[in-house]
């Protein structure tokens, strides 16, 4: 085993569980395990309190003159439940099959850990950094990052920053390097429907009273047309089009067809909007899910109850140009209208966050492409993802960077799950990815 694998080896058996207040001070020990890290290497390196969990910073020589990127990670992890799918104790990293297999290893340890080797590497082999280098790694992303706002607030000036790089995503098939350009944001609601003051008996009752669970379903069913196209008045209105060159390259990336994409996901046919291919569906067009549904009797047998509520949660994901707080104002708007009589509706507010999306043809997305093409030897793909990271669109309000998404997880690296793993080839590049990133990005 390499040395750096070694010491990565180390930073994953802390079992550094943000949202687990029994293991605050695991996450405390592992914070300062990553300060002597950069100390080590020869960065300033400072731990900056929050509310929670630290925030590591750490920094070389600020020069007049020179770019400055800001990498971004984070060295919490999440819970490791259920620990009987396990197939190795979780914090106790392994190698088997070319991957290492620990809780940490893919969501973010391995990917943040390659940034501060590939720094280590180039100040050995070349006395120094060729540019401004800040690293921000914090304890709080799998918690929402709560305190991190209020630190980059605070802080703007000190971290202010011309790039920001972020290996926190994926790539989309091994050996494929993949540059991360887009994200979709989100806004979610909750809908109560209420109809009687209690739960009535069907057969007393039943014909003359307006069903709350009938209601909930006609409403969940009035969002989306058949064919998948999303029904809500002005949805789609803001949404900026795919350009040409996005679709193009989005038909030749790997795991985005069809058949790869049944096999991922255990679904038995394809579905969504038409006009849209998979990758498009998942990268660049909004959507409105039903995260749950739920009324009336649930229990083995029949009870003949009409019962006296309903509720769902909707999820939206939005894409560049939509606002959420126009979208979630729009979908409020369409519940109310398509209410049918007899029942009342209550909606709350859930959280919202905007797209994000930048240009990966701009001087830092080329250099961003630059290296990913050295260190893996092809042209990366271009891709938007599905998700969100809302700390990526926060960073561009707050410091006015964009970030470029490097990512360097497997499809199966399953992570938030049990087996949790990373894979060695893409530590080992990663690390000449980051070295090859610093220069490409002094040019
Ligand atoms: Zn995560």
């Amino acid at each position: 085993m390499t040395a750096e694998l070694e010491r990565l080896f180390v930073h994953l058996r802390f079992p550094s569980i943000s949202t687990d207040s029994t293991h605050a001070d695991d996450v405390r020990a592992n914070a300062e395990w990553l300060k002597g890290q950069f100390e080590g290497i020869g960065l300033a390196t400072e731990l900056h309190e929050t509310p929670k969990h630290p925030i590591v910073i750490a920094r070389n020589e600020y020069e007049e003159g020179r770019r400055t990127v800001l990498i971004y990670g984070h060295y919490d992890v999440q819970p490791v439940d259920p620990i009987e799918l396990w197939d190795s104790p979780p914090f106790e990293p392994e190698l088997r099959d070319g991957k290492i297999w620990c809780r940490g290893s893919a969501d973010n340890k391995g990917q943040h850990f390659v940034h501060l080797l590939g720094a280590e590497k180039t100040i050995q082999e070349e006395g120094g950094l060729p540019l401004n280098v800040i690293f921000l790694i914090e304890g709080e992303e799998e918690i929402g990052s709560p305190n991190l706002v209020p630190f980059l607030e605070k802080h703007k000036g000190d971290l202010a920053c011309d790039i920001i790089a972020v290996s926190d995503t994926g790539m989309v098939a091994p050996g494929v390097p993949t540059l991360g350009y887009g994200l979709r944001g989100i806004t979610c609601l909750e809908v109560k429907i209420k109809g009687p003051s209690g739960d009535l008996h069907s057969g007393v009752y039943g014909g003359a009273v307006a069903n709350p669970a009938s209601a909930a379903a006609r409403l969940v069913a009035s969002l989306h047309h058949d064919d998948g196209k999303i029904a809500v008045e002005g949805f789609y209105d803001a949404v900026i089009p795919l350009e040409e060159w996005e679709r193009e390259m989005w038909s030749k990336v790997p795991g985005a067809a069809d058949d790869d994409f049944l096999k991922t996901t255990g679904a038995s046919a394809p579905f969504g909007e038409p006009g849209y291919s998979m990758a498009e569906r998942l990268w660049a067009r909004p959507t409105v899910e039903v995260n749950g549904i739920g009324s009336g009797y649930q229990g083995e047998g029949s009870k003949t109850v009409l019962p006296a509520e309903a509720m769902f949660k909707l999820s939206c994901r939005l894409v560049p140009g939509q606002d959420p707080d126009i979208v979630q104002q729009q979908v409020i708007s369409h519940l109310e209208n398509h209410c049918p009589p007899g029942v009342s509706i209550e909606i709350e507010k859930g959280h919202s966050g905007k797209a994000y999306h930048n240009d990966p043809h701009s001087k830092f997305g080329k250099a961003g492409q630059a290296a990913l093409e050295k260190s893996f030897g092809r042209a990366p793909v271009l891709i938007r993802e599905g998700g969100s990271i809302p700390i990526i669109q926060d960073m561009k309000e707050i410091l006015g960077s964009d970030s470029l998404m490097l990512g360097l997880a497997l499809p199966d690296c399953q992570i938030h799950a049990p087996n949790e793993n990373f894979s060695v080839e893409n530590f080992e590049k990663g690390i000449e990815m980051s070295r090859a990133l610093l220069r490409e990005l002094a040019k």
